[in-house]
């Protein structure tokens, strides 16, 4: 048989996996990628010494026995790398010092809760046999289907169903929903705030499933951060003579129409340099919308996928103000939520609470006793946007929150203001500008308790009309993430695996 060959768009943790796994199957892949470096929106930076990290704060699959263990040990991701496994996830604290702390091990979170509390009892054990419950679910690897949701999943796993009825409950229930189910202010307000006050109308399973990650210790930080992460995939790829090409921006895909007669097919890509790629096969793993709309020029979008790039609601973007300081807070919490007792304006919003976080259980990310600090908060695109026209003004704003973050950890932290040895301020323009994003989006769709049942059916990755070519990534997997930009690489293999009646194979790097 000849060997069949893919173009794969874009050398994020998506097109890195496809291109794995199709090496892995037989076919002769070739990565396109737009930036200089491997992992798209999983990424570092180094400044002076520094790393800031842009991506993993907590990995699902990092325990040693679980179904995405077994994809990042087959794409080599996690090959030799130490995983932190923190005690605590995240905390949210008043000026008083009072703390709402959501500790990684269920039975102490519950009498954390309790003890913050007793009058919450009910809602608290609720919520805490709930993760409980979930902690004892490890998501299957789907097999080859256009959309790996958790549908498929119950189906390739009927061991899953008795846990099916508690997913459905949560899965309808949002965050601030399950919230008001708390007497208690400070209890109703953290844990409202508990994955950002914008990220609120998640269902509260998102939050469980997450917590219950964490109790198994399957959701732990790998030690070297994301970039090297992204690296080690990409070393597997190369090892399985894959060919990855850097600084190649793919603008179209080649359409010709159908020997059969039934719409079209791709059959190739053409770079901004004029340069034209062919293949017998076009995966995209590049941003959805300009995957569609710019280079298919919109001739396969149907109503339905419309209606997903007209109305769906996106992880928002962000603004990074990450700090390289010369002072060792590996003391502190890791991740603090601070509840401001005035709000503070960053990027045009007035903030209530500020999210710090450090990085002092990496020993890779600072120099010997200095430390790396990150403040994240929601940031609209559009702002930065209509900013940027002058960029004067822009690189000013940037300053300007640079500036008011310093100020507000110096309250926190007397002295770090005098301590600070390196500033870098990412903004929306800035994911947008390195990895293509729609408005520089963290994680592609949304699914909230507003959007139905999208994350349950998922989305399909193929185009109406249009044959050789799919999509995968976190734009045809709604929630985002990286094991679901994984494994919408490894599907898509299997998907033409079975049309080409092989049979998929895979095997753990040696
Ligand atoms: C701040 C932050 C924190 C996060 N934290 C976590 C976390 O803790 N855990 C977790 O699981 N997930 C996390 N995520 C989400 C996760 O990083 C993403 O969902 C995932 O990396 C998406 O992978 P992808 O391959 O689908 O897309 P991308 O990473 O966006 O990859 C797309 C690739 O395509 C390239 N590309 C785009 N257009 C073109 C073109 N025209 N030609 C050639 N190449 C092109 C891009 O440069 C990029 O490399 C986080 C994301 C961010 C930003």
């Amino acid at each position: 048989m000849t060997q069949k060959s893919i173009i794969i768009i874009g050398g994020g943790i998506a097109g890195l996996s496809a291109g794995c796994y199709g090496q892995m199957n037989g076919y002769k892949t070739q990565i396109f990628e737009l930036h200089t470096l491997p992992g798209g929106l999983c990424t570092a930076w180094g400044r002076k010494g520094y790393t800031f990290d842009g991506c993993i704060h907590w990995l699902v699959g990092s325990g040693q026995s679980s179904g995405y263990r077994r994809i990042w040990d087959e794409l080599g991701a996690l090959a030799g790398c130490e995983v932190v496994n923190h005690d605590e996830f995240m905390r949210i604290q008043k000026a008083d010092g009072k703390a709402f702390i959501l500790y990684t091990n269920v039975d102490r979170l519950e009498q954390h809760l309790l003890d913050l509390a007793p009058a919450d009892e009910k809602p608290i054990r609720e919520f805490t046999d709930a993760v409980r419950l979930f902690s004892r679910f490890d998501p299957p690897v789907g097999k080859a289907k256009e959309t790996s949701n958790f549908v498929d999943m119950f189906k390739t796993m009927p061991g899953m169903m008795p846990i099916m009825p508690a997913m459905m409950k949560w899965g309808k229930v949002s965050i601030a929903d399950y919230a008001e189910r708390f007497s208690d202010p400070f209890l109703r307000y953290a844990f409202g705030a508990s994955f950002g006050n914008n990220l609120n109308r998640l269902p509260v399973l998102t939050l469980m499933m997450t917590l219950a990650w964490m109790h198994r210790q399957d959701a732990g930080y790998p030690v070297g951060g994301s970039l090297e992460f992204s690296r080690g995939i990409e070393r597997r790829y190369l090892s399985l003579g894959g060919e990855i090409h850097y600084k190649s921006r793919v603008e179209k895909i080649l359409v010709e129409a159908a020997p059969n007669g039934k719409g079209d097919r791709a059959v190739g890509i053409r770079l901004t340099d004029g340069s034209e790629h062919r293949a017998d096969v076009i995966i995209s793993a590049a941003d959805g919308r300009a995957t569609i709309f710019d280079m298919l020029e919109g001739r396969y979008a149907d109503d339905t996928i419309r209606g997903y790039y007209e109305k769906l609601p996106i992880f928002s973007p962000i603004v990074m103000v990450s700090l390289g300081v010369g002072r060792d807070l590996s003391a502190e919490p890791h991740s603090v939520s601070y509840v401001l007792d005035k709000p503070v304006t960053i990027a045009g919003e007035a903030r209530t609470l500020l999210p710090v976080k450090h990085y002092c259980y990496d020993p890779t990310m600072a120099p010997a006793g200095k430390s790396v600090v990150m403040v994240m908060v929601n940031s609209s695109h559009k702002y930065w946007k209509e900013l940027a026209a002058d960029s004067e003004r822009y690189e000013s704003e940037k300053q300007q929150a640079a500036i008011t973050v310093i100020e507000q950890l110096d309250r926190r932290y007397p002295g770090l203001a005098g301590q600070v040895e390196v500033v870098d301020v990412a903004t929306p323009l800035t994911f947008e500008r390195y990895t293509g994003n729609w408005q520089g989006s963290i994680e592609g769709w949304m699914p909230t308790v507003d959007t139905g049942d999208l994350m349950w059916k998922g989305m399909s990755k193929s185009l109406p009309g249009l044959s050789n070519f799919y999509m995968v990534g976190q734009w045809v997997e709604p929630g985002g993430g990286l094991p679901p930009a994984a494994t919408s690489g490894r599907n898509v293999i299997q998907i033409l695996c079975k049309q080409d009646k092989r049979r998929f194979v895979a095997s753990a790097a040696g």
